[in-house]
């Protein structure tokens, strides 16, 4: 993949910000679940798959970036959700266009009807490839280590900030920074998940890739100060964040995910006195979002 462009954003309350473009990786509407979508797609690539099964809601990145990925090459895609959020997104309607099977069941189901699917295909004779949700797992994790180090080739910041939703993202990027025994600070910026929890399930991921305890446990910053009224749910300090960076820079930002975390970041530098220092966004993506978000806006 060619590496994403990160753009000079100028002054930002006494520091210097950047964003790193991922939501412009150029397939299907990009963001991180691109990134990790095409990794796991060289992993089907390989083996002999006829049809691969993941999971999200309507309103999952992840799920749209696999069902073009499918589609593309002609195999099928099953997409197992949760009942809860199945109203119609750009999402979504993506993944019918691009033929993908979705089943929504109660979402204390979904991970018995996942593994009710996979059963049942490998009974009809077929072949699926198991994709967990969100693009978790070792291979979401390596793909950002791999961004991590593409960010090391463009250059050195103090700080970066970014959306952590799954936490794979956040630990690719810090067995980056450890395998390349990085200096800088990396800030994920809870959009759902409470601490301890939530960063535990970073850490696991960070050792489920590399077994580094005690430097893990040192470079994990996981904040959950600005998730709001919880997952997806904007409010009007959200909103406003959408408006003045689209006003500000020309940059869309949704309010499940990047709004959120740029949100999170403005005020997290403000409250830690955080001077003079560069500081790099990482726009993880979510551009349908946007769109969904247009009529709240
Ligand atoms: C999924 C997603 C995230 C969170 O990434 P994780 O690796 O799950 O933590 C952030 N931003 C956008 C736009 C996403 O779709």
């Amino acid at each position: 993949m060619e590496p994403t462009v990160i753009q000079d954003l100028g002054e930002f309350y006494g520091n210097h910000l950047f964003i790193k473009r991922e939501d412009l990786i150029p397939y299907s509407f990009g963001g991180n679940k691109a990134r990790k979508g095409i990794l796991f797609f060289q992993d089907v690539d390989k083996g002999n798959y006829d049809s691969v099964v993941t999971y999200g809601s309507s309103h999952s990145n992840h799920c749209r970036v696999i069902a073009n990925l499918a589609a593309e090459r002609g195999i099928d895609s099953v997409i197992i959700g949760p009942e809860e959020v199945s109203d119609q997104t750009f999402n979504s309607q993506m993944m019918k266009l691009f033929g993908s099977k979705i089943i929504t069941v109660p979402v204390n189901r979904v991970h018995d009807a996942i593994e009710e699917k996979l059963t049942e295909l490998k009974n009809n004779g077929k072949n699926p490839y198991f994709i967990p949700g969100g693009g978790h797992g070792n291979i979401g994790t390596e793909a950002y280590v791999q961004c991590y180090e593409e960010i090391r080739k463009q250059g050195l910041f103090d700080y970066i900030f970014f959306a952590s939703g799954t936490g794979t993202t956040h630990a690719g990027l810090v067995c980056g920074k450890l395998i390349n025994n990085g200096p800088e600070q990396i800030v994920g910026i809870s959009i759902a998940r409470k601490n301890p929890k939530g960063r535990q399930v970073v850490l696991d991921s960070i050792r489920e890739y590399m077994e580094d305890d005690v430097r893990a446990n040192d470079a994990t910053i996981f904040i959950d100060d600005y998730i709001g009224a919880g997952y997806g749910k904007e409010n009007t300090e959200i909103k406003q964040t959408i408006i003045e960076v689209l006003v500000r820079y020309g940059i869309p930002l949704d309010a499940t995910y990047t709004a959120k975390a740029f949100n999170g970041m403005q005020t997290y530098i403000q409250k830690q006195g955080i001077k003079g220092m560069k500081i790099l966004f990482i726009h993880t993506g979510g551009t349908p979002l946007f769109f969904d978000n247009m009529k709240v806006l």
